[in-house]
């Protein structure tokens, strides 16, 4: 698959599980601003320093910031790779301005996948999640398998919780989620390229269900 697709859903939809199954299994590149943003923070990059503060918060980084990161990346990957953009665009201006950098390489985005889960389920696992130091795996602190979060079923690794998973920055993400990047949805609906994905599940099954509808 060469093609551009964007995963769009709120804080908590799952979005950064499902676009990394899908890039592994139709051998895209996985672009997440999120990611870039955290490892620049643990790096103390100058990035690092620039975005700290705002994904603390709960805010979106400044567009001038993440614009010009993710629009770097996409000349890094080239034209040849298909990719999938996690988490970009947030907002109508960046939505604007990945179009028209497309548009500048004669390419266009193929699909948006907007994967939807309830508000309350949302702010649940949201609240409950933990992830490994070592292998970067999210665990939910209710989950049976691991009732005393003693250390990562997988490969032992110490379990931490995401600086912006704290009850009051969830609140603050989901806000900011409604408010810029939900109309995102009616825009990408009208160029006809929405593809709905409902993901309360179990994973294997929501990734099956998006390289279905992919294809
Ligand atoms: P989630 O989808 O669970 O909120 P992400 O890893 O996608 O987590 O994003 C974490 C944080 O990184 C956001 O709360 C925001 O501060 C910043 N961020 C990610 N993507 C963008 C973006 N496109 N524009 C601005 N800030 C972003
Ligand atoms: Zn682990």
């Amino acid at each position: 698959m060469k093609m551009y697709i964007i995963f769009m859903g709120p804080p908590g939809a799952g979005k950064g599980t499902q676009a990394e199954r899908v890039a592994a299994e139709a051998k895209l590149e996985h672009l997440a601003p999120g990611d870039l943003f955290r490892q620049a923070v643990k790096q103390q990059s100058l990035l690092g320093s620039e975005v700290q503060s705002f994904m603390e918060k709960g805010e979106l980084v400044p567009d001038e910031i993440t614009i010009r990161v993710i629009l770097e990346k996409l000349d890094d990957i080239g034209e040849e790779t298909g990719v999938i953009l996690d988490g970009f665009p947030r907002n109508y201006n960046q939505a604007v301005a990945l179009d028209e950098a497309l548009e500048k390489k004669n390419k266009a985005i193929d699909r948006v996948v907007y994967i939807s889960v309830e508000q309350p389920e949302l702010v649940r696992r949201l609240s409950s999640r933990w992830l490994c130091r070592e292998c970067q795996s999210p665990y939910s602190s209710e989950s049976a398998e691991n009732p005393h979060l003693e250390g990562c079923p997988g490969c032992g690794g110490e379990l931490y919780q995401r600086a912006d998973d704290k009850p009051e920055t969830v609140a603050r993400r989901l806000e900011v989620y409604f408010k810029e990047t939900a109309p995102l949805i009616e825009y990408y609906r009208k160029q006809n390229k929405l593809i709905e994905i409902e993901g309360e599940g179990a994973v294997v099954e929501i990734t099956g269900r998006i390289i279905k509808a992919l294809e």
